[in-house]
């Protein structure tokens, strides 16, 4: 197993994560639980913070909420001055809860409700991606009402679209998100925002995938971008001064999952962004950002306890663990690939293959599949890496499992920050 951040083995072949042993921690805070590395999730904010400064560019990096959130986490990344993304009523009450200063927030979704731009305006949100035409008068009346500007990006589709290594020219309109450059939409919905009385545009905004190593699509992106906002100034008057170009940076699973630095990937998007500008006689716009997985995807462990081991002579060997699909749902849903160990011994040499799978009642409830292990014994505690992402957010309740506890750990202390549902949760506001 590869190990990120404050990650170590113990001479006695324990794995510890910020000082903190984790069998000491299965023990002070029960499995499956979660467990951030809080340094390195500070370090990945950092990372963005150098390099995007060391460019020159006026810039702004929002975390997407998405792929973690809670009161702790939200608290995190005010104290790294990043920005907050969210999609939902519900993201945005957690960072409001969380105290996080409302100018920084930006709210996304391509069906935000009335209930959620109300809420959104009640608290003053710093900035509206706006996603479709009919948004743009839903956002704009709404705004009238509060007399106040609706600070806003049009979310465009580029017609290019990345997955992990490759990008493809899509060309396709078809897309729950955004408006297409090609055939018009875009162009239309941007006119419509430029005439709102009580919108200020500030630019566009485009994600094109997660899970993306370098930036061969972000930079085709950009130009077909900067292509079509050189067109529209010159028939409209109107200037970007702002290019959100999403999330998405890739990070390693596995051992064998190549490393793109974020370093690498931010300097060539901010070289293409000048050269891109310079060629298109355009003004340079701020560079905004949103990743999500990047910042918090390798600093999340979960850990669980090591139940029922059953080997079928000539076909597969399972090791059942106290969690499962409920908890970690990613393996099941797209089949991804994750390193898991024994906990409590890391240096023992592997015996056999073993597939890590859940209690939940899904022959998909996998975690990871035939990997080598020491022939593990009930009561050892299973370590599951690089689930900082899309894991607590995907939680569900599924068997009427209680969502895990999320501890950070740092310095040698340990620190519960959501505590572990209790059956009273599970049936909390039902009659
Ligand atoms: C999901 C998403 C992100 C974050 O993506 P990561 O792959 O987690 O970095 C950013 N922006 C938008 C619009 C998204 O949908």
């Amino acid at each position: 197993m590869h190990l990120n951040g404050t990650a170590r083995v113990t001479p006695q072949g324990v794995l510890d994560i910020g000082g903190v042993s984790a069998p000491e921690l299965a023990g002070r805070f029960g499995t499956p639980l979660y467990v951030y590395d809080e340094g390195l999730i500070r370090e990945q904010c950092r990372r963005f913070h150098r390099t995007l400064a060391a460019s020159g560019l006026d810039y702004q990096v929002s975390y997407a909420s998405k792929a973690f959130t809670c009161l702790a986490l939200v608290r995190l990344m005010a104290a790294e001055h990043m920005g907050l993304d969210v999609v939902s009523g519900g993201e945005l009450y957690t960072a409001l809860s969380a105290g996080f200063d409302p100018a920084r927030i930006h709210l996304h979704g391509n069906n935000k409700t009335v209930a959620e731009l109300r809420q959104a305006l009640d608290a003053g949100v710093g900035c509206y991606v706006v996603d479709s035409l009919d948004e743009v008068a839903r956002l704009n009346a709404l705004a009238g009402e509060y007399g106040t500007w609706a600070r806003c990006l049009l979310r465009v589709t580029p017609g290019v679209s990345a997955h992990t290594h490759d990008f493809i020219q899509t060309g396709a309109a078809d897309s729950k998100f955004g408006l297409n450059l090609a055939n018009g939409q875009a162009e239309t919905a941007l006119r419509a925002m430029l005439d709102a009385p009580h919108l200020d545009v500030l630019g566009v905004h485009f994600h094109i995938g997660s899970q993306i190593f370098g930036t061969d699509g972000t930079r085709a992106a950009l130009d077909r971008i900067l292509n079509w906002l050189a067109g529209l100034r010159e028939q409209t008057g109107f200037t970007a001064r702002v290019l959100n170009i999403g999330g998405g940076f890739g990070i390693r699973y596995t051992a064998a999952d190549q490393s793109y630095p974020i370093e690498d990937a931010l300097t060539e998007i901010a070289g293409a962004l000048r050269a891109g500008t310079q060629t298109h006689g355009l003004p340079l716009p701020q560079l905004w950002l949103e990743p999500g997985r990047s910042v918090v995807g390798e600093a999340g462990w979960t850990l669980y306890e090591v139940g029922t081991v059953k080997e079928i002579p000539g076909v597969r060997n399972y090791v059942s663990v106290d969690g499962g699909m409920s908890d970690h749902i990613r393996t099941a849903l797209y089949g991804a690939n994750y390193e898991v160990a024994l906990a409590n011994r890391m240096n023992d040499a592997p015996q056999a293959e073993y597939t890590v799978a859940g209690k939940l009642c899904e022959s998909g409830d996998v975690i990871a599949r035939d990997k080598p292990l020491p022939h593990p014994q009930r009561g050892d505690l299973l370590a599951v890496s690089c689930t900082g992402a899309y894991h607590f957010s995907m939680s569900s309740r599924y068997n009427q499992m209680p969502r895990p506890a999320v501890v950070f750990v740092g310095g040698g202390e340990a620190r519960e920050v959501v505590r572990r549902e209790s059956w009273a949760d599970l049936v909390r506001g039902q009659e």
